[in-house]
Order: structure tokens, then C-alpha cells, then sequence
């Protein structure tokens, strides 16, 4: 298997979303959090980028305003009616925490030596006689010139910050370690060091990794994708809500939530519903049409049929067909008029005709238009009319 740290971190959260997101592969639009973290990731990738020298802070903040209008605008919302107040708070907390960030950490002072590097390494599992390929980006590697120690740095936007154990034994730091040490064997693995930085807090949290750290972080992988496999298998992956649920992408299928969006989208046909029922219309009209043109051309037959055999009654395995000769009358009115009013009936006959009073109607008197007003009455219907795409 060839998968992310980050993959069987969300595997960890929630093994739905792991299905939605890495086999069922369904994409969504990335939620504010998520680019937010992005952004702030990206202006500190650049701080630390000398170009010849390193920005200044009023240019690591020109660098994230000017991503934030780009990007953020077209994230998904927690709360769309709020859409400006949240996208205010998101831009000042970051600009925040920059600002802390580089007062606190002036980037002459370290000794970067890789930013957001890619890493890739096989973890071969001696159970199923497999190898599987774990990926994942680091978001900066420093080296101290006078100890020769490597230290890992994870820059964290989110709101809470773990207790020290739980960074002992961060799973995440453990993958990073395990891809140095893999990368350069060489090493001695005590001169590697990784840290979480908070950047809410303006705080670093170091590890002090188990001795065992790297069999741990291995044989933790391992036990989480052989998990997985198995899932796989039977289709077994329950959503697990919890707190992230907030900025998950997948609320309208998960089980847990969807019931939530169901009357909503009853509502309102999906886009897909709705091309399917615009070409439905379309296809309709051509059988329409279609059947008529058939429908003609057997009466044309039948008739030509029964007017050679003098045949009044036709027979078929659907049934039979009786001809009969239709008549409609009609009078030239306008010719009779002398004749009627003679009579005395002409205004009887005479039908109050709503069209005929909208022709006439703009020559009235302003007066007369007026008193009509309260008498018009209104009714509404929707037309749906075809326009194939030839004809635009
Ligand atoms: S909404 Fe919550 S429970 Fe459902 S898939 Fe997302 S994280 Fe899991």
C-alpha cells in the first residue's frame, strides 16, 4: 500500500472519512481551516526563504494578505451568512500569529536547511510479506552548526496544545524521525530532534522520544495498514464523529449527518438532477415530435387505405380503427351583422373577450384605464422553453 502519514492520521479520526477520501477518492472543496493553515504554512515557508536576504516582516504580512484575498475567499464556510466576519477573524489570527511568530524566531538566527520537504520510505511488513510506501512533507529541517544536531519542526494552527506526553509519542514526529533516520542512516539518531511548534501559543514543544522511538513508530504503521486492509475487505469503515466533524467535507453523505442535508436537497435538486431533467425535456420533445410524424404517416396510409376499398372499419392486432367524417360549422358574422341587429340578437352574441380587451385597451382614456385596474386580474404560470444549443 502506498499511503500519507496524513491519510492514516485521518484513518485514526474517522475510518469513513478515510474511505471518502482515499478509496471512494471524492473530492471536496477545501474548508476555511484547512486553507487557512495552508496559507499560514506558505508565509512561513517564505520567511525562512533567503531571496538574497529574508524578507522583513511587513513583507512576510504583504506575502499572506496577498494569498489570503487569492485563496481564501473560495473556501467553504462554517458559516456562509458569516462568511465576512469569519474570513476577518481567520486573516487577523493569522497576521497574529506571524507577527508573534517572527518577533520570537528572526530567520538569521537558525539554520534552515530544507523547507517542506517531500519524504518517502518503504516499511516492509514481515507478517504479510508486503511492503508498503508511507509519504509525507516535513515543514522544516534546521541543523546547528556547533552540535551537528537536526531538528524537525511542525508548525500547528489549531487552538489546543497537547500535554508533553502526547508529544513523546506523536505519531506524526515519529514518522518524520523514522524518514531522516531512513534518509541518512548514517546519523546517530539522538542527534535528532522534533518539535511542534503552537503557533496560537507561540510555544515549541519538544519530544523526548522512547528509546525504542523508531520500532514503535514502525510497528504502529504497520498495526494501522494492516487494519485498514482488513477494512477493506468487508467494506467495514464506521464514521466516528467527534470535534472534526465541524470542518469535514463529507457532512451531506456520512451517515452520521446526512439526515441533516436530506430536506435541503429534496428541495433542491442537485445540479446532476437537474442536466439529467433538461435533457429528459429535451429528449421528450424529439419522441414527441417523432411519434406524431409516425402517428401522420400511418393515417395517411389508413386513409388512403379505406378510401381505395370504400372501407369505413380497419383491423389490426392492436384493434381496429372506424373512419367518420367530422364537421365543424362556422358563419361570417361580420356579413350577418345587419341581419342580427334586425333580429334584435346581435348583442347577444357578442362574448366578452379578454384579448380583444388588451388590444383596445392603450387607446382608452387615462380615467378609464384606471378604473379598469381594480378588475385586472393576474395569473401567473411558469413556461419552460427549449433552446438546443445550435440555436444560441
Ligand atoms: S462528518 Fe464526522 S463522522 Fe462523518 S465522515 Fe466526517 S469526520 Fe467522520
Amino acid at each position: 500500500m502506498k499511503t500519507s502519514y496524513s491519510a492514516l492520521d485521518t484513518f485514526k479520526t474517522c475510518p469513513r472519512k478515510y474511505k471518502y477520501q482515499e478509496i471512494d477518492k471524492i473530492r471536496t472543496p477545501k474548508g476555511i481551516e484547512a486553507v487557512f493553515g495552508t496559507l499560514v504554512h506558505g508565509a512561513l515557508k517564505y520567511m525562512f526563504e533567503k531571496n538574497p536576504l529574508y524578507p522583513t516582516l511587513d513583507e512576510v504580512l504583504d506575502f499572506y494578505r496577498t494569498k489570503f484575498e487569492e485563496k481564501a475567499e473560495h473556501a467553504e464556510m462554517r458559516r456562509q451568512e458569516k462568511k465576512d466576519a469569519e474570513l476577518k477573524m481567520y486573516r487577523e489570527t493569522g497576521e497574529d500569529m506571524l507577527r508573534r511568530f517572527y518577533m520570537k524566531n528572526q530567520p538569521w538566527n537558525f539554520n534552515v536547511i530544507e523547507l517542506e520537504g517531500r519524504f518517502s520510505f518503504e516499511l516492509p511488513d514481515e507478517k504479510s510479506g508486503e511492503t508498503h510506501t508511507l509519504t509525507g512533507i516535513i515543514d522544516r529541517i534546521d541543523k546547528n552548526p556547533d552540535t551537528g544536531e537536526y531538528e524537525i519542526i511542525d508548525y500547528k494552527t489549531g487552538a489546543k496544545m497537547p500535554p508533553q506526553d502526547k508529544v513523546n509519542d506523536h505519531a506524526q514526529l515519529g514518522a518524520y524521525r523514522l524518514a531522516l533516520a531512513l534518509r541518512w542512516p548514517h546519523l546517530d539518531e539522538g542527534k535528532i530532534k522534533t518539535s511542534l511548534y503552537f503557533l496560537r501559543h507561540g510555544e515549541k514543544l519538544t519530544a523526548k522520544p522512547r528509546t525504542d522511538a523508531l520500532a514503535f513508530t514502525k510497528s504502529e504503521f504497520l498495526k494501522t495498514i494492516r487494519d485498514i486492509e482488513k477494512r477493506r475487505e468487508n467494506g467495514d469503515f464506521p464514521a466516528t464523529p467527534g470535534p472534526l466533524c465541524n470542518w469535514c467535507g463529507f457532512r451531506n453523505i456520512c451517515p452520521m449527518w446526512s439526515h441533516e442535508y436530506k430536506k435541503a436537497e429534496e428541495q433542491s435538486p442537485d445540479e446532476e438532477t437537474v442536466a439529467a431533467a433538461v435533457r429528459d425535456f429535451f429528449e421528450a420533445g424529439e419522441k414527441i415530435k417523432e411519434l406524431e410524424a409516425q402517428e401522420n404517416n400511418a393515417k395517411k396510409i389508413i386513409n388512403a387505405y379505406m378510401d381505395k376499398n370504400e372501407l369505413a372499419r380497419v383491423f389490426g392486432s392492436y384493434g381496429y380503427i372506424t373512419r367518420s367524417m367530422q364537421e365543424r360549422v362556422s358563419y361570417d358574422l361580420p356579413a350577418l351583422k345587419d341581419v342580427l341587429l334586425e333580429a334584435g340578437v346581435w348583442n347577444d352574441i357578442l362574448e366578452p373577450d379578454s384579448k380583444k380587451f388588451a388590444k383596445i385597451f392603450p387607446k382608452l382614456p387615462p380615467d378609464i384605464q384606471s378604473a379598469t385596474e381594480e378588475k385586472r386580474v393576474v395569473k401567473k404560470w411558469s413556461m419552460l422553453k427549449k433552446t438546443p444549443k445550435s440555436q444560441k
